[in-house]
């Protein structure tokens, strides 16, 4: 090998240069970040709705020495509680060998994905078939749920209380359900609706059965004949529907995705991949410096509003219930805490680079993104990471050798989004997102890297621990 240039060395200096987590990372820890996204696609499979996503974590919690926040309780070094937001959102808590006064580290992701909610009346017969109406939740692409396997996900809450929890299609031999479409053939008129409207929201209609009950007079036999199925199964009326958390997500299972299974293909990477790996770095995490919160938050895909997102005011709550036993005045202690925003940014795409700007776009394989700021147009509707917290994350996550990267939510006045990190900001916190490169997002069947998603689990560990 020929030495290397004055000018070869001098780039070397003062280049920024991404790494290639495939390049750069062993044979061994490529094996590990693999092994590692076997549990992830667990919990993807297991976790399809916020509130699978918060039962799956209470398991996992207290199979790992969590128990339920009790208000007023004087919570030492070492003890680790959790408190459960109305079933759809969950904040849980390391205490750290130092006071609380001097702050907490947030890792705050979310646990709701986009999808088809079913209307409040969502039942129908037409053309002797029963069909369920729905209201698309997130920003959906609406031709791309049609024509794909659907389960049935959620619960119905009766008036007597109780509560019956529904979920259909997962199993291999349950039924699923679809949106249809028109075929080509017919599809003249329907071309030349934009991309956008190619499938309208009121479209979005799932097909749930066409088999009529038997009787000679009753009107609406099909739909008569699914609720009776309905009631004898579950016990509820179509009255019922009008207190129900029900939801469709595609019945699709984690799948790794390539010849080389580098990725995994899957619903819901937005944002479960953050709060798996936050989650388990929160727990590995056993004795953290600082009082370390782990948040898996709702509502993030409609803005973060309702009291299970982070508009609300549960987790200033939470960590207020955390220092009032200790005397510390939460405000202080908010103003002295630092947050890892942990959500999902868009991967450069090589069919559709043009949305890009390449020199700040993430890229697959390549790590960690850490994105100083999102929002759109003019910097609107971010809480921009100030360059001295920028510094400090790049500082930690080099010193432990984290592949990692930056990121931006594609060109200037193209388009943008937001996460969870202005509302924690506004809390007085110091906070920068920090997540995993995604291709297809809010799609079906959104893909991620194994080492990226590995990374992350990393840097939230340096972070937390
Ligand atoms: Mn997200
Ligand atoms: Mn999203």
């Amino acid at each position: 090998m020929s030495e290397k240039t004055a000018g070869e060395l001098l780039k070397e200096k003062l280049f920024y240069v991404r790494k290639n987590t495939s390049v750069t990372m062993s044979d061994a820890d490529i094996d590990k970040a693999y092994d590692f996204c076997e549990g992830y696609k667990e919990f993807l499979n297991a976790a399809k709705t916020e509130r699978e996503a918060v039962d799956a974590a209470i398991e996992l919690l207290s199979q790992n020495g969590y128990s339920e926040l009790i208000p007023g309780t004087r919570y030492l070094p070492g003890d680790k509680v959790y408190f459960n937001n109305r079933g759809k959102a969950l904040l849980f808590a390391t205490i750290g060998k130092k006071p609380i006064e001097y702050g907490v580290k947030i890792a705050a992701s979310h646990v709701d994905s986009p999808r088809l909610d079913l209307k409040p009346n969502p039942m129908y017969e037409d053309t002797d078939m029963a069909l369920f109406k729905t209201h698309y939740y997130g920003g959906i692409k609406k031709y791309q749920w049609t024509t794909v396997a659907l389960a049935l996900h959620g619960v119905v809450a009766k008036k007597d209380g109780s509560i019956v929890k529904v979920s259909i299609g997962e199993n291999a031999d349950d039924p699923v359900f679809c949106v249809t479409d028109l075929l080509p053939h017919l599809a003249q008129e329907q071309s030349k609706r934009t991309l956008a409207d190619g499938i309208r929201g009121e479209e979005l209609n799932i097909l749930i059965g066409s088999r009529a009950f038997k009787d000679d007079k009753a009107s609406e036999k099909v739909k008569l004949n699914i609720l009776n199925i309905l009631y004898e199964k579950y016990g509820f009326t179509e009255e019922d529907f009008l207190s129900a958390d029900l939801t469709f997500v595609p019945a699709e299972k984690a799948r790794d995705v390539g010849f080389d299974r580098s990725m995994i293909g899957s619903y819901g990477h937005d944002d479960r991949v953050c709060a798996y790996t936050s989650m388990m770095a929160a727990i590995d995490a056993d004795s953290p410096e600082f009082t370390t919160v782990t948040v898996l938050s709702d509502r993030e895909e409609i803005g973060s509003y309702g009291n299970t997102g982070l508009d609300s005011d549960y987790m200033k709550n939470f960590i207020a219930d955390l220092c009032e036993p200790h005397g510390a005045d939460v405000r202080k202690v908010l103003s002295n805490s630092k947050c890892l925003s942990a959500d999902v940014n868009c991967a450069l795409d090589p069919s559709f680079p043009d949305v890009s700007e390449r020199r700040n776009a993430s890229l697959l394989g390549y790590g960690v993104v850490v994105t100083k700021y999102t929002g759109s147009r003019g910097k609107s509707g971010t809480s921009e990471a100030s360059a001295e917290f920028m510094a400090e994350i790049r500082e930690m996550l080099d010193s432990a050798d984290v592949i990692w990267q930056l990121g931006e939510l594609g060109k200037v006045d193209l388009g943008g989004g937001g996460t969870v990190a202005l509302y924690i900001a506004a809390l007085d916190v110091d906070v920068v997102d920090v997540g995993v490169p995604v291709l297809s997002m809010h799609s079906p069947f959104e893909v991620v890297s194994k080492t990226d998603v590995y990374m992350t689990y990393r840097a939230f560990f340096e972070f937390l621990k």
